[in-house]
């Protein structure tokens, strides 16, 4: 038995019915699995593209860029995504608290 006798996406030998032709892969998940592995590096970047743009576009300063991606890169995206929710309540609540320190004023 060689290498080629295992599947390239979970390792697991290859049954072969008798005359049947060489396959890569034991079933179609595992052809599916091994897919999704080699489109995602492409689709990761994309993400990491269009996430930057997003935050240049809400007017965040470039280290506070840096930090979120540092942060996506150590803690995974699911944290950057975190504090990008939290940062979006903060500026709620300044903008709130502007509009009644102004309120205050105008009563003045
Ligand atoms: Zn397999």
């Amino acid at each position: 038995m060689s290498d080629d006798d295992r599947c390239r996406a979970c390792g697991k030998r290859i049954k072969y019915k008798a005359g049947a032709r060489r396959r890569l892969y034991c079933d179609e998940r595992c052809r599916q699995k091994a897919y999704r592995a080699r489109q995602r590096p492409a689709h990761t970047e994309r993400r990491i593209a269009e996430r930057m743009a997003r935050w240049r576009r809400k007017g965040y300063p470039d280290s506070l860029i840096e930090q979120l991606m540092a942060l996506g890169n150590v803690y995974g995206d699911q944290a950057a995504d975190a504090v990008e929710s939290i940062l979006m309540v903060h500026e709620l609540v300044v903008i709130q608290q502007v509009r009644e320190r102004d309120a205050k004023r105008n009563e003045a």
